[in-house]
């Protein structure tokens, strides 16, 4: 009789054995090395804990920095942002610390790690200039952009400063920058309010399909489907006629892959809030199931693990998602776990090398 404590190492014996030896399971397209106190693993302890299952990384911190007001919280230090009423504010020396971490590294594992930049405030006009600056401090290290955030549950209303939104021309001007540069852009939208009421159009939808298709060139991988903790996968009202609008979240994201120009759009299935409603039900998995197999290239792995101590706690998001693996092709299984991670972010790091090359000054290498 198999107990419930076997499962997960029953499910995880049944995934090592499917990989030769040597052969990574997987890679995280999504990782934070650091929280939001800006705390976080030693990148030499990270990679023992990514050890022979995690190949590559796409490594970032928090952009945003939780403030410790002695006012609010008196001696106790938050380090979450649902710990404290005070405010967020952007924190740009993250991606300083990112690529010393990074160089700290022999030449062997830097090929282990993607990492991104965080480290701006996409309401700022001048945000994209902090990109370009970073990749000038830091030529041969960044390969994208992200996660950075526009709507965020619990956050977004919590940043001191401007609000960041899908229409402003900054954000137009950072997506273009991207797309010349060749940079991924990793970003955090949620698709709808929280608690968002049955059968209505999730709010940022549009927005979000709008910025997109002005950025036909660059290449963005919306984290989370735009679900979140509170944001849950959108639901149509029964009964709605089905052309009209489609079914589900997976529905949703399913019409989004058809659109012949959201080619450069992509996803990925990162957080454990994520990963908990595509297993919920056996109909939840067929239609995440569904929608993966029609677009194998189109579907990212992430953890979105922040500062994990211990390679359980950072694996937990992939064995949450143990019941999915099987449900897929081959194919997909391998371009979801590794494959597409590998070709768009190999991509990426060409162009990026070849942008540097381009307008780096020698004097700055
Ligand atoms: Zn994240």
């Amino acid at each position: 009789m198999k107990t419930r404590s076997s499962r997960p190492a029953l499910v995880l014996a049944a995934l090592v054995a499917a990989f030769p030896a040597g052969a990574y399971e997987v890679h995280d397209s999504h990782f934070h090395l650091t929280n939001y106190v800006q705390q976080g693993t030693d990148i030499r302890d990270f990679l023992e804990i990514m050890g022979d299952k995690v190949g590559r990384v796409a490594l970032f911190g928090i952009p945003l920095q939780q403030a410790w007001s002695y006012e609010n919280s008196g001696d106790f230090a938050p380090t979450y942002y649902l710990q404290t009423d005070a405010p967020l504010y952007y924190y740009s020396f993250t991606d300083a610390w990112i690529a010393s971490a990074y160089l700290s590294l022999g030449k062997k594992d830097r090929a282990r790690f993607d990492p991104m930049i965080t480290g701006f405030n996409p309401a700022d006009m001048y945000a994209v200039d902090h990109i370009r600056r970073v990749l000038q401090v830091f030529p041969g290290v960044f390969t994208g952009i992200g996660e950075f955030t526009i709507h965020k549950e619990f956050v977004s209303s919590k940043v001191a400063g401007d609000v960041a939104s899908l229409t402003d021309p900054a954000l137009d001007r950072i997506f273009a920058f991207a797309g010349e540069a060749g940079l991924i852009v990793l970003i955090h939208n949620d698709i709808d309010m929280p608690f968002a009421a049955e059968g209505a159009s999730p709010v940022y939808l549009r927005q979000m399909k709008e910025l997109l298709l002005r950025h036909p060139r660059t290449t963005v991988i919306w984290a989370h489907a735009g679900m979140g903790r509170v944001v849950h996968p959108v639901q149509s009202e029964a009964g709605a006629a089905p052309a009209e609008r489609p079914r589900n979240q997976a529905g949703l994201v399913e019409k989004l892959l058809e659109d012949p120009a959201l080619g450069h759009l992509y996803f990925d299935i990162s957080w454990s809030e994520v990963a908990k409603y595509i297993v919920a039900t056996p109909e939840s998995l067929q239609r995440a199931a569904h929608v993966i197999n029609r677009f194998p290239d189109r579907i990212l792995f992430g953890t979105d693990e922040v500062a994990p101590a211990d390679q359980a706690t950072y694996l937990r998001v992939y064995e949450q998602y143990g019941p999915l693996w099987p449900l897929l092709t081959a194919e997909a299984r391998e371009k979801v776990r590794k494959g597409n991670y590998e070709r768009l972010f190999d991509a990426a790091r060409k162009k990026v090398r070849a942008w540097e090359e381009a307008n780096v000054s020698k004097v700055a290498r």
